[in-house]
């Protein structure tokens, strides 16, 4: 069986603040790097104790880089860095049975959500529907190569939050409840782990009865951006239509054309002036 890991790190246990997860915050950064790596490993040891016979994961966080190569499970692979055209499902095809979802978090504006946010900080519809990143990731997923969610950790709102999308199929490690955006009271990291270990295990029980997400095509996604001039340099995109004055919507019933245009425009938003 093989299986994918896609490790953000917002969702990890011990994680509850930008400094532990952009390089800018040094010590702090390095500590967020160690405890997501924890947690991956975690996961890795799950899988591989029920049964995996290969783990692929892909660092999915910032500029990618944020995973510590040498401290990583070495029957893993690891693929990292950017410009990676599926982005934070880089390296996923049909040949995977289930994929994971490691240290992920709730959608931008998720009052619950500690450090939540959609990609760019900017809310985004699919097809007409509010989606946090494991929506939109296992939309993709699903509609792209047929591969289901078997297992999410995160803190309690994203896990609640993906329950409520998927049904029961998918397991759900809480690693952390949110007081605020920046704040949050966790587990301990050991018994974080000890937890994700133990979930990852009981979702390889479940491959094989996940159904993956789909969605009826079109797929049409929509990004709120923050100012106007935001939207007027993502509407400069060929094919993007401006659906209102902050946003800019793009329509394909190619999955991966409507993700990469996804990319494209958050760079363009983000690419001058606010
Ligand atoms: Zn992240």
């Amino acid at each position: 069986m093989k299986i994918y890991i896609s490790a953000d790190i917002e969702g990890v246990a011990g994680i509850v603040d930008w400094e532990q997860c952009r390089p800018s915050g040094g010590a702090a950064w390095q500590e967020g790097r160690e405890l997501l790596t924890a947690e991956v490993n975690a996961a890795i040891e799950g899988a591989f104790n029920a049964g995996a016979e290969e783990v692929v994961v892909n660092d999915a966080h910032g500029a990618m880089r944020t995973l510590l190569p040498r401290e990583l499970d070495a029957r893993a692979r690891l693929i990292q860095g950017r410009v990676k055209a599926n982005y934070m499902l880089e390296g996923l095809d049909r040949s995977f049975q289930a994929m994971f979802f490691v240290g992920y978090h709730g959608g931008a504006g998720a009052r619950w959500g500690v450090l939540n946010h959609t990609y760019s900080p900017y809310a985004t519809r699919l097809n007409g529907d509010t989606v946090d990143e494991t929506a939109l990731n296992a939309a993709v997923a699903g509609v792209g190569y047929d591969v289901p969610l078997a297992f999410i950790s995160g803190d309690e709102w994203t896990v609640a939050e993906t329950k409520r999308r998927f049904g029961s199929g998918a397991i759900g490690v809480v690693t952390k409840r949110s007081t605020s955006r920046y704040a949050s009271n966790s587990l301990h990291p050991s018994e974080s782990c000890r937890q994700i270990k133990e979930g990852a295990g009981r979702a390889m029980g479940r491959v094989g009865t996940l159904l993956p997400y789909l969605l009826p095509t079109p797929y049409t996604i929509e990004l709120d951006f923050e100012t106007s001039a935001q939207a007027d340099r993502a509407n400069l995109m060929p094919g993007t239509e401006r659906v209102g004055d902050r946003t800019v919507g793009y329509s394909d019933s190619d999955i991966f054309a409507v993700y990469r245009a996804y990319q494209a425009l958050m760079i363009l938003g983000r690419s001058g002036e606010a």
